[in-house]
């Protein structure tokens, strides 16, 4: 079977630009999945995450904070019309729509079907997930036909299509930078050098 991993590590220039969209967030019910799905969209390659739904700037605040701390330029901000913004960039052909639900097509076989040269938007739902994202979405991708959660399926799909991250250079400038360890805990705080 071709290897998942349809990237090479590549520095982030290089990548067009990826997006994951929280369609349905509530502010209440899912405001700790909500920031852990923008901390996996941010760990795992993507340059932004759109948070739509109830407006929330607590969300926003967690991911801006998190940049800042461990560096990168990951963006995020609020879509108040996340389906025109969709249905903009499905007519123009501007990116690949990718929607990840349970319904969907197997993510190892859609996975080699999906372009890597040119934008993408991965959608992830909250509330009921509105009919048209299935038929705007280029693919409809399933991690396993189970009811799981958002952020496990994005970080399964986004770590299968972006690949291995080269994160000296993708999260470069952080005032903290974790070193890899065995055991223990080995953090470079550059805020005291
Ligand atoms: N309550 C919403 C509804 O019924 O439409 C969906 C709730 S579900 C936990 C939230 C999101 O997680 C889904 O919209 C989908 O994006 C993602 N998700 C959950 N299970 C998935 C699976 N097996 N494969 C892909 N995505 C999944």
């Amino acid at each position: 079977m071709r290897s998942l991993r349809t990237r090479e590590p590549m520095a982030r220039a290089e990548l067009p630009r990826l997006s994951v969209l929280r369609l349905g967030h509530r502010r209440e019910r899912d405001k700790r999945i909500t920031s852990h799905l923008g901390l996996t969209a941010r760990a795992f390659g993507a340059d932004e995450v759109v948070l739509a739904g109830e407006e929330d700037h607590s969300a926003l605040e967690t991911w801006n904070s998190v940049t800042e701390h461990f560096g990168g330029e990951f963006e995020c901000r609020y879509e108040p019309k996340p389906m025109a913004w969709l249905r903009r960039a499905s007519k123009g052909d501007e990116a690949t729509i990718v929607h990840l639900t349970m319904y969907g097509q197997p993510w190892r076989e859609a996975l080699p079907e999906i372009p890597i040269d040119k934008p993408a938007i991965v959608v992830v739902g909250g509330t009921k997930v509105p009919s048209e994202t299935f038929r705007l979405s280029d693919h409809n991708v399933s991690i396993g036909n189970q009811p799981h959660s958002e952020v496990s399926a994005l970080a399964v799909f986004l770590d299968a299509w972006v690949g291995p991250i080269d994160e000296a250079s993708r999260f470069d400038g952080g005032l903290i930078e974790i070193v890899p360890s065995i055991r223990g805990k080995i953090v470079i705080n550059h805020e005291e050098e």
